[in-house]
């Protein structure tokens, strides 16, 4: 076993600090990664202050890993010493089950395991990527394309693929007028490939603060929705709305930009339920869905879509130390647009 340090939280409300933490031997199918970046998602902090239930502490969270695989063990074929490979959500499944088989782990009917906070196979609870190495399967280890820095790639692994995802399944593509809600991010990832799939690609932010970013970043459009005119302009407009926000919103208005026959997807996980009146649907044959992150075979797509786009997220790389910091800049929505921990600053 391999003890390796580590930021944790100690329980729902302190900061997190640094700690040991230890990781089982490396298995005849496991891969043992030396993490070079873990980014922070917002589901670090919602999970970790207990908003989606309890969780077991001290837990280490980050879920958007990337590194270089540090040894492997006898039976892996996947994967070689020295390869570039991610970890995103996700480090195993029954694979037996009819999502399992599909390919859509993170549907696993006996319930996916998490990266972090989940009961591995082992009884063990798992630990993320807030730490210098970790040890996963080597079937939940995908492979970073050389066209992308392990920077710009660890938030791939977790905004990537959930917001390539539902873009994918609903069809994002030419002729598709795309919103996205909330540029933070999720948000700035789901402009980015909502763009590079030919989609036309508005962002409805709190205000205009961001503006030029978004356009930088792919967006045609830009609305603030403090304004209430952003409601009455666009009303019947978007095919796709993409909703990433952290917080509750008022759905029912969002669903009057959707065109007939649209669908708002909901990616942002906000603990409070989301009120929808069922005359926002009828009226225009609307749909109002989820995604949750993506099957293992699609994050290696979406990486390989991104490499060949030549797309990584915008990220501020910290180091651990400003771990606490960068939390509370993530709950002001002050981010642009990913924090990413450098790992060797764990020491
Ligand atoms: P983030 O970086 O904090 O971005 C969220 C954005 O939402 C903010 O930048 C802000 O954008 C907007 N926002 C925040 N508070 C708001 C409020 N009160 N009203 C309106 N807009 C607000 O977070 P993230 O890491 O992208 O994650 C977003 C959400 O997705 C979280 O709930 C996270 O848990 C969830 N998530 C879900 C999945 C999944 O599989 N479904 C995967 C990963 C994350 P503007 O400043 O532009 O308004
Ligand atoms: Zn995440
Ligand atoms: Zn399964």
């Amino acid at each position: 076993m391999l003890t390796v340090n580590a930021y944790a939280a100690p329980n729902a409300t302190a900061p997190l600090e640094p700690t040991t933490i230890v990781r089982r031997d490396v298995g005849p199918h496991d891969v043992l990664i030396d993490i070079a970046f873990a980014g922070i998602c917002h589901s670090d902090i919602h999970t970790a202050r207990g908003e989606w239930g309890p969780a077991k502490y001290p837990l280490v969270v980050g879920h958007e890993i990337a590194g270089v695989v540090a040894e492997v063990g006898s039976e892996v074929t996947k994967h070689r010493v020295g390869d570039r490979v991610g970890v995103g959500c996700m480090v195993n499944s029954c694979r037996e089950c009819r999502y399992c088989l599909a390919g859509e782990e993170q549907f696993c009917v006996k319930g996916n395991i998490g990266t972090y906070g989940s009961k591995d196979v082992d009884g063990t609870i798992t630990q993320g990527g807030y730490s210098t190495h970790v040890v996963v399967t080597e079937d939940f280890v995908v492979r970073i394309p050389d066209a992308l820095e392990l920077d710009v790639a660890a938030p791939l692994l977790c905004a990537g693929i959930t917001t390539f995802s539902p873009l994918h399944h609903w069809n994002a593509g030419p002729g598709k007028k795309v919103a996205v809600v909330g540029l933070g991010g999720l948000g700035h990832m789901a402009v980015k490939i909502a763009h590079a799939m030919g989609a036309e690609v508005s962002v409805l932010s709190q205000s205009l603060k961001k503006q030029e970013d978004g356009l930088r970043l792919g967006a045609d459009h830009y609305y603030a929705t403090a304004d209430d005119s952003t409601f009455e302009d666009l009303a019947g407009t978007f095919d796709l709305i993409i909703n990433t926000v952290s917080a509750k919103i008022d759905v029912n208005a969002y669903l009057g930009l959707l065109a007939v026959g649209g669908a708002m997807v909901n990616v942002g996980a906000p603990p409070e339920a989301l009120a929808v009146n069922a005359f926002a649907l009828i009226g225009g044959r609307k749909s109002f869905a989820g995604s949750l992150i993506g099957g293992i075979r699609e994050t290696q797509e979406m990486l390989d879509f991104c490499a060949e786009h030549g797309i990584g997220a915008d990220v501020e790389v910290i180091s651990v130390v400003q771990v606490n910091e960068a939390w509370e800049r993530v709950l002001a929505s002050d981010v642009r647009y990913r924090f990413v921990i450098d790992t060797a600053t764990l020491g």
